[in-house]
């Protein structure tokens, strides 16, 4: 009897932890996000895969190109678009920056992959490939593509140089974006990290409650999805050290004992 009740104990836990498995599989970081404590982003009850969508100079999007852009006629750039979801809390943020008396523009926002060919070909003509490379993205591979990234700018100028950390606007969006849902993607400090240079210009999009989390842990978008999917793997093989799973077996089926 005893040993029916050790059998039948076994067998329920190796079938929840076969489940949770499975469904870590399927939804990868989406069940973790707001079952593991720890998680930067924890406070969240959805993940959002395409807003947190990883772009770098070795992680294309390919042609890919949102389908909800909307113009930003009602904050003076009708010819500029963004995703939909931005809209409000961008609006927002140029609202109050003009509240607070600093004079924000917005120099670039949403970028067609074809745009960005012409972009990057006119600047390899003028600087080199090499060092166009450190500043502009190859078509594919620019998070303006996404349609979440915006160039911001000021009356002073809008040549996107890094003396606009310095300048009113730039010093405001460096303390403030992220509590319009903005972080910074390419830091001072993470030059080597992101292979860009610094661009106090250049915002994404993530939402305000991921924009706090990574402002308060200092983290980019890119470096929290690296964190995460290392820790994602060492959780999956402490779950299996933990129910005794056979790394051998694939993970299609519970272990029984
Ligand atoms: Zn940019």
């Amino acid at each position: 009897m005893n040993q029916l009740l050790a059998y039948l104990t076994a067998l329920i836990i190796n079938v929840v932890a076969w489940n949770q498995l499975q469904t870590v599989q399927d939804q990868q970081l989406a069940i973790l996000d707001v079952t593991q404590p720890g998680f930067v982003l924890g406070t969240h009850t959805s993940w959002d895969s395409e807003m947190l969508k990883y772009v770098d100079k070795q992680n294309s999007i390919g042609t890919d190109s949102p389908t909800d852009l909307v113009a930003l006629s009602d904050i003076g750039y009708p010819y500029q678009f963004i995703r939909s979801y931005v809209l409000s809390d961008l609006t927002r943020l140029m609202n109050d920056a003009r509240a607070a008396k600093l004079d924000m523009r917005i120099v670039s926002a949403f970028r067609s992959y074809d745009t960005q060919q012409s972009l990057f070909n006119s600047y390899a003509k003028r600087y080199g490939v090499t060092q166009a490379n450190r500043f502009s993205a190859l078509p594919g591979f620019s998070e303006h593509q996404l349609g979440t990234a915006i160039d911001f700018g000021n009356g002073h100028s809008t040549d996107l140089s890094d003396s606009f950390f310095y300048q009113p606007e730039g010093a405001w969006l460096f303390r403030n974006a992220y509590k319009y849902g903005f972080v910074m993607s390419y830091p001072k400090d993470k030059q080597t990290y992101t292979g860009y240079i610094f661009e106090p210009w250049h915002y994404r999009y993530v939402g305000v409650d991921n924009a706090t989390a990574l402002y308060n842990a200092g983290l980019t978008i890119n470096e929290y999805s690296d964190r995460e999917a290392q820790r994602l793997s060492q959780w999956l093989e402490s779950a299996r050290l933990v129910v005794g799973l056979d790394e051998s077996l694939p993970v299609s089926r519970p272990i029984l004992p």
